[in-house]
């Protein structure tokens, strides 16, 4: 299948290259050079602008830093470019609304898509072992899997229109939240006199047990290999997820939803980050603790 990819990042360089490996044609766009030198080295095509790459394409896949772009390249350079059918699958994290807006513009222009975000970093996009959420109707849903399939190791679709990010950042949000909340009772264990491995040892098979205890532990030589075994260096830098965690924020308001949780866990993000800390891996937070 001939499919164009625009966005070829950190996370959108792998993904690409796994469309590759998996028989597809992929004309790829990026604003950075270096991006498509990266994108031709994994054998994808590369082009100067997004509407020659949409051109004769089944599918456009996209990966992009934020709503506003993920608009623009749409509206401006995708719609009425790419062929009529084509189906679109932006796999960028967005706020709900301008995903669903992206949608509904696509819809009205005859193209079916879907939002399509993903769980999992770096290694997991070049691993191909991403998980997707998806919003869409079923028709596009049926479209999206089997391409989304080659990327990630599920993929599962969580309703209309923006449901994907919807999920997305209830997900993240609840990630802070139990990462500071696993932070906070190593911190005070071990103020307490309690060794984090003993501390470790016990709430793991207890009632604190958590993914941010358990699979990513913030204490250095706990649990199993982690970023904080390397310098809280790698894994999910602090600035993404206090970008989650703001896109969480906007929608509370949108929908009404009360998160006192959700809040504090973006104020405590957003005085990390702007502490020059922004590209730590979010466990680092346990520093401040
Ligand atoms: P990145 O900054 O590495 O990549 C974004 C790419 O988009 C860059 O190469 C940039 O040049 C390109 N770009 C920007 N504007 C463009 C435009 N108008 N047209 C074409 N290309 C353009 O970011 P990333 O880490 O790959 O993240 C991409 C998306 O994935 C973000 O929405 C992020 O929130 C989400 N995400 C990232 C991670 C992660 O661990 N990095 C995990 C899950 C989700």
């Amino acid at each position: 299948m001939k499919i164009a990819f625009i966005g070829l990042g950190n996370m959108g360089g792998g993904m690409a290259a796994n469309l590759v490996k998996a028989g597809h044609e992929v004309r790829a766009f990026d604003l950075a050079e270096e991006a498509l030198a990266k994108a031709r080295a994994n054998g994808c095509e590369t082009f100067g602008t997004v509407q020659e790459a949409v051109q004769g394409v089944e599918a456009v896949v996209s990966m992009l830093p934020n709503g506003a772009i993920v608009d623009k390249v749409y509206s401006e350079d995708v719609l009425g470019h790419a062929p009529q059918g084509a189906v679109l699958l932006d796999c960028s994290t967005i706020d709900v609304a301008t995903a669903k807006k992206v949608v509904e513009a696509a819809s009205a222009a005859g193209y079916e898509a879907v939002d399509a975000p993903v769980s999992g970093g770096i290694a997991a996009a070049n691993a191909g072992t991403l998980t997707f959420m998806v919003g869409g109707t079923d028709s596009a849903f049926a479209r999206a899997e089997p391409l989304l399939a080659k990327m990630g190791k599920a993929v599962i679709h969580a309703g209309a229109a923006g449901a994907g990010q919807a999920a997305k950042i209830c997900n993240n949000m609840l990630l802070g939240i139990h990462m500071i909340g696993t932070c906070e009772a190593f911190a005070m264990a071990e103020k307490l006199g309690l060794d984090p491995q003993k501390f470790y040892d016990i709430s793991s098979v207890s009632s604190g047990q958590c993914w941010s205890m358990t699979s990513y532990c913030p204490v250095p030589g706990v649990g199993p290999q982690s970023p904080s075994d390397n310098g809280y260096q790698g894994g999910f830098a602090s600035a993404l997820m206090l970008k989650d965690l703001k896109l969480a924020m906007e929608a509370a308001q949108t929908s009404g939803a009360k998160v006192p949780m959700g809040e504090r866990a973006k104020e405590l993000y957003d005085e990390f980050v702007a502490a020059s800390n922004g590209g730590v891996d979010f466990s680092g937070i346990i520093k401040t603790l």
